[in-house]
C-alpha cells in the first residue's frame, strides 16, 4: 500500500473512494461534511436517508462506516463515517482507529482501490492533530485491505506538517 499525503480539499480528490468525518445523523454537519455535501449534491443526502431509515433508525454508530454514491464529486463513492468526539478523561483512540479499518473495509467491499481520508475527529471534534495523526497512519498501515492508494488529506500546512512528520 502506498501512503501518500497531500494538502488540500477532500472533495476535489480523484480517488475511487473518499472518506466523510460524518456525524451519526448522515443528515450533514460543517467541517468535511458539509463540504462533501455541498460540492456532491443531493445526491449523497438522498442515499443517506434510505441508509438511515432501512439500517441506521438510531444512527451510525462512533467508529463504523457506510458508502453512499459520490454524487457530482470525482470519486466514484462516499464512505461515510463517524468519530469520536475527544475526551481527555476518557481513551477513545480505539474508536478513531476503527473509522480508519472499518473505512478500509468498506472500500474493499466495493472493490476501491484508491481512498482519500481526512484527519478524522480533528475538526469540531476536537481531537488534538498529532495523536490524530499517529492513530490514523497506524490503523492504516496495520490494516489488512486490498486497498493500494491511501491518501491523507490536510486541509492546512499546520496538519500536514504534523502528518508528515509522523510518516
Ligand atoms: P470532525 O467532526 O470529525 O472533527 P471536521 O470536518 O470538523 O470533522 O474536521 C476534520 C478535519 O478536516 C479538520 O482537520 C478540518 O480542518 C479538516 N477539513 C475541513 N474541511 C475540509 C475539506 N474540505 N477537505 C479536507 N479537510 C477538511
Amino acid at each position: 500500500m502506498d501512503i501518500t499525503l497531500v494538502q488540500g480539499d477532500i472533495t476535489e480528490q480523484r480517488v475511487d473512494a473518499v472518506v466523510n468525518a460524518a456525524n451519526s445523523s448522515l443528515m450533514g454537519g460543517g467541517g468535511v461534511d458539509g463540504a462533501i455535501h455541498r460540492r456532491g449534491g443531493p445526491e449523497i443526502l438522498e442515499d443517506c436517508r434510505k441508509l438511515r431509515a432501512s439500517h441506521y433508525g438510531k444512527g451510525l454508530p462512533t467508529g463504523q462506516a457506510v458508502a453512499t454514491t459520490a454524487g457530482r464529486l470525482p470519486a466514484r463513492w462516499v464512505i461515510h463515517t463517524v468519530g469520536p468526539v475527544h475526551s481527555a478523561s476518557e481513551d477513545r483512540s480505539q474508536l478513531l482507529a476503527s473509522c480508519y479499518v472499518e473505512s478500509l473495509r468498506v472500500a474493499d467491499e466495493l472493490g476501491a482501490r484508491s481512498v482519500a481520508f481526512p484527519a478524522i475527529s480533528t475538526g469540531i471534534y476536537g481531537w488534538p492533530m498529532d495523536d490524530a495523526a499517529r492513530i490514523a497512519l497506524d490503523a492504516v498501515r496495520q490494516a489488512h485491505t486490498s486497498v493500494e492508494d491511501v491518501r491523507f488529506v490536510l486541509f492546512d500546512r499546520a496538519a500536514y506538517d504534523v502528518f508528515e512528520s509522523r510518516i
